[in-house]
């Protein structure tokens, strides 16, 4: 295994994002921890400052994050959290509820992504990775190696790892070079409010975030972030217009929250992956991150669950290579995020179906009595915990009882004569 993993000496990745840099990361170091040299290209066209990866910037600084941070060589940059957050307030569309923490949970911290991509970048061009700042528009698979054109030049690699994230002209390339197909997604607009300029302000939105799940057609749902100096609004659904935007700033529970007098800033559409891409590895590519679907489709932790695929595909590459097993170990080793993907569709069916009039008021009711509901909503939403682990020790078939009986007669009472 040594000599046919010894045959990997160049790999291109292509996106430096946290897949891409967790990857190039883990295969420097892994190199340089066998005496081995792998040449690391990191193809990433954004100046991160000027351009930006869509993300709200929620992070739960856990002991899982600091070790995944630790294996990359890397102390997490606690300087770069703008906020700590205290909690959720989760909005359906005539009741709300407070969700926090319990006693010794791991903080919540929101952060600018800008920064948080730069400082990744950074750390592996000085791990020895060659940035190339240029953007991949076609790739070669030839017998041995493949060849990567760019915008700035062409090269080649031994092997090439996808971490574009839902860049679709990426996507395309690898869809038309190899058996890779992209994964669905939703689609995202996101805006921000700065109330004052650009210091930074104490208690914004009482350090809660906002989560929404609001019956407008287009909308799945939607979430005001509280950051250092501004509010980041997001709303996620199908075929999202800019009015869409307009209404869900206009609806009676989300306005009063927004301070008065203040104009958001420009729109940035994104997209979320919602479920698998198709054959996310293959003769010489690997595919990781967003690319390759593997983030939690309804709360997403896909800084998180980025970082980690990427780890886990340059461990892969340095145990095997170029090899016919290196597919399958990398697929071995995302199991369980795999494995989660599938509890999350489930949970976002499940919301839909709760959608429905007065449904989630009567889960936010029967959570305000029962702590274990309430335990199980905080962890559905801030993602702390795997969706496997909420399904299988949180959601016990007496608290599955009690929520479908509370739906089943919420309506017929009118959801009027609970006291809340
Ligand atoms: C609106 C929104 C809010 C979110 N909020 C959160 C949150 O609060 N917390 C959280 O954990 N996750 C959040 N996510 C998810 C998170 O942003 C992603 O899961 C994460 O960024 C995935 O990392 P990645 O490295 O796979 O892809 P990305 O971060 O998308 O990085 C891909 C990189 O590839 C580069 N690239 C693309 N095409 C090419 C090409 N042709 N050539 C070279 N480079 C290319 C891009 O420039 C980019 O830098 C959010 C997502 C959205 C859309």
């Amino acid at each position: 295994m040594a000599t046919e993993a010894a045959n990997l000496e160049r790999v291109a990745i292509i996106g430096g994002g946290p897949a891409g840099t967790s990857c190039a990361l883990t295969l420097l170091r892994g190199a340089r921890e066998r005496g081995r040299e792998i040449e690391v290209l990191l193809v990433e066209p954004k100046r991160f400052g000027e351009h930006y990866n869509q993300c709200a910037g929620v992070l739960t600084v856990d002991e899982s994050l600091k070790e995944l941070m630790e294996e990359l060589g890397l102390q997490f940059p606690n300087d770069l959290v703008q906020r700590l957050v205290r909690g959720y307030v989760l909005h359906a569309q005539d009741d709300q509820i407070l969700l926090v923490p319990r006693e010794g949970d791991s903080p919540v911290g929101a952060l600018r992504r800008v920064e948080f991509d730069e400082f990744l970048l950074n750390e592996a061009a000085r791990a020895g990775a060659v940035v190339l700042p240029y953007r991949m528009v076609d790739l070669e698979f030839q017998k041995n190696r493949i060849i990567i054109y760019t915008e700035g030049g062409t090269y080649h690699a031994d092997v090439v790892v996808g971490a574009f994230g839902l860049d679709t002209g990426a996507a395309s390339v690898f869809a038309r070079r190899t058996a890779y197909r992209p994964p669905p997604s939703i689609e995202t607009l996101v805006t921000k409010i700065h109330p004052a300029g650009l210091e930074p302000i104490e208690g914004l939105l009482d350090d809660y975030i906002h989560a929404f799940l609001p019956r407008l057609p287009q909308i799945e749902f939607g979430a005001l972030v509280p950051k250092g100096n501004h509010i980041s609004i997001i709303i996620a659904g199908r075929r999202l217009a800019m009015r869409d935007m307009q209404r869900f700033l206009a609806m009676p529970q989300v306005s009063p929250l927004l301070p008065q007098g203040t104009e958001p800033g420009d729109c940035f559409r994104g997209t979320f992956p919602v479920g698998l891409a198709h054959r996310f590895f293959g003769q010489r590519y690997l595919i990781v991150g967003d690319a390759a679907g593997l983030v939690r489709p309804f709360k997403g932790g896909g800084i998180a669950a980025a970082l980690k695929t990427g780890r886990l595909a340059g461990r892969t590459l340095v145990a095997h290579g170029v090899t016919a097993q290196a597919g399958a170990a990398y697929m071995a080793e995302c199991r369980d995020l795999r494995g989660d993907v599938r509890y999350g569709q489930v949970l976002r069916w499940l919301v839909a179906l709760l959608s429905g009039p007065f449904r989630m008021e009567a889960i936010i009711h029967l959570a305000r009595q029962s702590p274990a509901m309430r335990q199980a909503l905080y962890d559905c939403v801030s993602g702390r915990t795997s969706y496997r682990q909420i399904f299988r020790e949180e959601l016990t078939s007496s608290l599955v009882a009690q929520a479908a009986w509370a739906c089943i007669t919420w309506p017929l009472r009118g959801g009027r004569d609970l006291p809340k």
